[in-house]
């Protein structure tokens, strides 16, 4: 089960009602959060997901909606007990940037490694401890952003009849399956000989604040669910729009429908937009499948039947 929350769904400033755009993915107990503005821990507290297994977090860039609530979020996530390494992701400049904001919230009990993504991105970055497979693909905004795809694979089904036309011994299927070569009596045994075809894994991708930037559709093609920014919704909003570097909702709807991804939730709105439902036919008139994102919004993946 590949659990996705959206913790907040604001853009600019936390709302009585609307926290800051933040989303948090679950799968196997392990936890990825993307974003991380002023408030986004409360709303995370409020999700119910706990802190100690958040992995790693994906900045998308640097404005401080997205990241002004990390010194916090970190004492939360020591205080939960964490004592493994944690890394933290984003733009060139990641460490120096969230170490100046981080000097209130010194002696964690666990290391920080940063990554940096560099100017064009980045694919097949493995997350420590987790499955997540997460690529990086450049946004257009007023300061260097990441669009973020995570990935998780799926291998594919173990064929016994093979393994044992093999006449290889039952003890050592166990390690073809996890992926390892096996010898056994002056023979090398080898994971695709008894593995089928990989088959359909689960994704995600998230992309704000941006522009629509090119190649996103190929980079977010096929996933289950995009969550991407609709920071106007109101056709007369469009020069906002591209004054802030910013996107519509009929904009993100045409990213959807051109990567043909399964469901689409628009988030990051701005705080004049009291109710972005008013503007759903915009981008349901484009993609159908185009839904308003909300705090806590929360949805489960399961891998396809066979
Ligand atoms: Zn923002
Ligand atoms: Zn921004």
């Amino acid at each position: 089960m590949f659990d996705i929350a959206l913790v907040g769904s604001g853009g600019m400033m936390p709302l009585a009602h609307r926290h800051l755009s933040s989303a948090m993915l679950r799968y196997e107990g392990r936890m990825v959060l993307i974003d991380c503005g002023e408030g986004t821990q409360v709303s995370a507290k409020q999700l119910g997901w706990g802190f100690k297994t958040i992995d790693c977090i994906c900045l998308t860039h640097f404005h401080a909606d997205h990241i002004m609530g990390l010194p916090g979020l970190l004492l939360t996530i020591g205080h939960a007990g964490r004592e493994e390494s944690l890394t933290i992701i984003g733009p060139v400049g990641v460490a120096r940037i969230v170490q100046s904001i981080c000097i209130v919230a010194s002696d964690l009990p666990f290391k920080v490694n940063f990554v940096e993504v560099p100017p064009g991105g980045f694919k097949g970055f493995k997350i420590p401890f987790t499955s997540y497979i997460l690529s990086a693909h450049p946004a257009f905004h007023r300061c260097p952003c990441f669009a973020y795809r995570i990935d998780i694979e799926r291998k594919g089904k173990f064929d016994a009849a093979a393994a044992k036309e093999l006449g290889l011994p039952v003890r050592f299927w166990n390690k073809l399956q996890k992926g390892e070569v096996v010898e056994h009596e002056s023979q090398t045994f080898t994971p695709d000989m008894v593995m089928g075809e990989q088959r359909r894994g689960l994704s995600m991708a998230y992309c704000t604040d941006s522009r629509p930037p090119k190649g996103l559709p190929e980079f977010v093609s096929g996933v289950d669910l995009l969550i991407c920014e609709g920071q106007y919704g109101d056709p007369a909003k469009l020069p906002n729009a591209k004054a802030y570097k910013h996107m519509m909702f009929s904009e993100a709807a045409t990213i959807a429908r051109a990567g043909n991804v399964g469901k689409m939730w628009l988030t990051h709105f701005s705080p004049s937009l009291q109710n972005p439902k008013e503007y759903l036919k915009n981008a349901r008139d484009i993609f159908p499948k185009s839904y308003v994102g909300f705090d806590r919004k929360t949805e489960s993946f399961v891998f396809e039947e066979d």
